[in-house]
């Protein structure tokens, strides 16, 4: 196959441009994990049977690759996806793996296709690593044949205008989680239902679904973000709140960065400019009464999704039975807790900040 050309960056829709190469390994029961081949990105052969096709045997991860001004390539802590994805690949009976020399493999796949990652500031190159259950014949069980393959797709920066914060449609109707259920892992089969919900968000003018749990509607995610709220407490002390890991909520890779950054500062390890002297991080169940009863008190500051295709979205309304809580936005879109955490973050992904969850490919 021929190499294709990189579009030029101010083209580039995520998730529609993929790079040349792709990774390929098959497992089979017999044998256990094949070696692994590189290969030009194509079409996978699959039987009609194959059970990804009937009962969503399939999982995946999505993380990028940033290359920075000296032209050093790195990841942002790829041991948290790759352990992420052998809890998916546990949840589902799929076979777990050495997620090291995954991580070995998809360095090589990125070397080979350095040319993919646009050169511009805040673009990167978004990986997927998918596992899916291959074997062709009919009936729930544990695959016997499975294929882990990673396919990578240049991707500019999610808000190339500055910062638009966007409103929320406190989803009530639809559920993306439930004890017991699938939310904390990286399951193909939560992502489709959210479709149907996302739309009827979009059709009364939301931009995304909060998800509501329960009759006393906690918070849990935000669309495919992790959520975190910011309300001044009754003495006056910013509080940093997200949701608890429950088994509802996706541990996000962001999630637990922005958590780090946070403590970090809180602690003294390291100070960020423009924080809160004084925060307390929790993590702990927040419901739509609380944030309505911070509005109404003037004491709500801030709500944001975390994730890492746009690393800090900004909320600046929920859509909640029948009207709307206003949240309030900084003056270029962002809150004074979620902007020096993102400062930070995105400092550390582009290498202008040292820092050890950077893995140099
Ligand atoms: N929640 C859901 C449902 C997601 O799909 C994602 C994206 N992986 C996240 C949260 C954010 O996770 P991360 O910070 O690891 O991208």
């Amino acid at each position: 196959m021929s190499p294709k050309e990189l579009p030029p960056s101010k083209n580039l829709v995520f998730g529609r441009t993929f790079s040349d190469h792709m990774l390929r390994i098959r497992w089979t029961e017999a044998t256990g994990w094949q070696a692994p081949s590189i290969e030009p990105f194509a079409t996978i052969n699959l039987s009609p049977g194959a059970t990804v096709l009937h009962y969503a045997q399939s999982l995946f991860e999505g993380m990028k690759a940033y290359r920075h001004d000296n032209g050093t390539v790195t990841m942002f802590r790829p041991d948290m996806n790759m352990k992420r994805m052998n809890t998916s690949a546990q949840r589902l009976a799929l076979p777990a793996f050495d997620g090291n020399a995954l991580l070995e493999c998809i360095k090589e796949l990125i070397s080979l296709d350095r040319q993919w990652i646009p050169k511009e500031p805040g673009h990167s190159l978004y990986i997927r690593p998918t596992l899916i259950g291959t074997n062709g014949t009919l009936g729930v069980a544990p695959p016997s044949e499975a294929l882990l393959f990673v396919i990578t797709s240049p991707v500019g920066p999610y808000y190339p205008r500055g910062f638009k914060p966007v409103p929320l449609h406190g989803t009530t109707e639809y559920i993306r989680a439930a004890p017991g259920g699938t939310g904390a892992y990286k399951l193909a089969a939560n992502y489709a239902p959210g479709v149907v919900a996302q739309k009827s968000a979009a059709k009364q003018g939301y931009a995304q679904n909060l998800w509501l749990h329960g009759p006393e509607h906690w918070l849990t995610e935000v669309g495919t973000m992790n959520l975190f709220a910011v309300i001044k407490d009754k003495d006056g002390i910013t509080e940093l709140i997200t949701p608890p890991l429950d088994g509802m909520i996706l541990p996000g890779v962001t999630r637990d960065s922005v958590l780090a950054l946070a403590r970090n500062h809180v602690s003294g390890v390291k100070r960020l400019e423009g924080l809160p002297d004084v925060i307390r991080v929790s993590e702990r169940p927040i419901n739509m009464g609380e944030i309505i009863q911070s509005s109404k008190e003037g004491r709500l500051i801030e709500l944001f999704g975390t994730g890492t295709a746009a690393v800090v979205t900004p909320v600046d309304k929920i859509g909640y039975n029948g009207g709307d809580v206003i949240i309030p936005t900084g003056k270029d879109g962002m809150g004074p807790v979620s902007k020096p955490l993102w400062t930070e973050l995105v400092g550390i992904q582009t290498g202008d900040i040292q820092s050890d969850w950077n893995y140099v490919v």
